[in-house]
């Protein structure tokens, strides 16, 4: 019985929090839901689930209550704040966040739990709304071990990579790992485009001839050609990769540790951000590097 847990609650009902509760609904669980702006739960409570007024409210009908906001401050407003779910949660309790955001203020926040004898696993997951929609997130959780056991069916339910990576905070630092492999890759994409275009090799023919080789990667095979034809609709915005790369800059100046080849991307994403391309895909980073050929576009 103890390790049956049924009743969840689930906060934030965004691009990605939406089709995580229908996979919820869909393997079983009772669900209880809360987004700030409310037309936003019709959808999900259509499919079965009960709308309530409040984080805290929430947590008064759930034994685990998912959080899936935007940033730290949302996170701790909806766990912390006047209405939070810390009022409502009883004892025994666990909370998994499940958004991208600071490790240390996951563990600030987790300890704040922890004194009213409340659980926390951080949960942030990769895959896109994509992997939402199909289930097959990637999820990285740090926390302890025994509550993370306990919540394996939750995450069964939204993903198919589910990695336990250590104590609290850990699931944020493996996110924030997979944010500098991503982009510091975009850039190396960036560069043998450009290096290709300007030697007068076929950008997609070298694309072709290097992706099955020791330069794979995913962002060579799916970003390099979108690069090449000048498609720059978003599968991932600037804006917001910009936004996990300002928390790996910043966790790292926590650690004193530098990241050049990081804080270098993270400009280069801000001087699209400044020509207005802060809504496109993050394979608009070439851009910056086709003004930086100074009048040669
Ligand atoms: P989104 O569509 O912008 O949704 C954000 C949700 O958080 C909305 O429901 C919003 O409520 C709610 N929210 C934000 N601040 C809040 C606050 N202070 N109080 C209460 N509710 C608040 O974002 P998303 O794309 O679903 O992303 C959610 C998280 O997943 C982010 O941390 C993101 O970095 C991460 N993530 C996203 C992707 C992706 O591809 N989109 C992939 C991996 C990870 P309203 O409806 O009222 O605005």
């Amino acid at each position: 019985m103890e390790n049956s847990i049924k009743r969840i609650g689930f906060i934030g009902l965004g691009i990605m929090g939406r089709p995580m509760c229908l996979n919820l609904i869909r393997a079983g669980f009772s669900l209880t839901i809360y987004n700030r702006t409310p037309g936003r739960m019709k959808s999900v409570v259509a499919a079965g689930a009960h709308a309530a007024t409040s984080p805290s409210n929430v947590a008064e009908m759930s034994d685990v209550v998912i959080t899936m906001v935007t940033d730290s401050p949302d996170v701790k407003e909806v766990v912390l704040g006047s209405e939070g779910v810390i009022h409502g949660i009883g004892t025994g309790g666990i909370v998994i966040d499940m958004s991208t955001i600071s490790p240390s203020v996951t563990r600030e926040i987790a300890g704040h739990l922890d004194k009213r004898g409340v659980q926390f696993l951080d949960a942030p997951v990769s895959g896109g709304d994509s992997g939402a929609i199909a289930g097959t997130l990637a999820i990285m959780v740090g926390g302890d071990r025994q509550s993370y056991d306990r919540c394996r069916p939750i995450f069964e339910a939204m993903g198919k990579t589910i990695t336990h990576v250590g104590g609290v905070g850990m699931g944020q630092t493996v996110k924030l790992c997979n944010q500098i492999l991503v982009s510091v890759t975009n850039l190396a994409v960036c560069e043998a485009i450009e290096f290709a275009e300007r030697a007068g090799v076929d950008p997609l023919v070298m694309v072709e001839a290097t992706r099955n080789g020791a330069a794979g990667s995913w962002q060579l095979s799916n970003l390099g050609a979108k690069m090449v034809r000048n498609d720059f609709a978003p599968g991932f915005m600037i804006d917001l990769q910009q936004k996990d790369l300002r928390l790996a800059l910043e966790a790292g100046c926590e650690m004193q540790l530098s990241l050049p080849a990081l804080a270098m991307v993270h400009q280069l994403f801000l001087s699209c951000q400044a020509a207005g391309e802060g809504k496109e895909g993050t394979q608009a980073l070439i851009k910056a590097l086709r003004r930086l050929r100074q009048g040669k576009l």
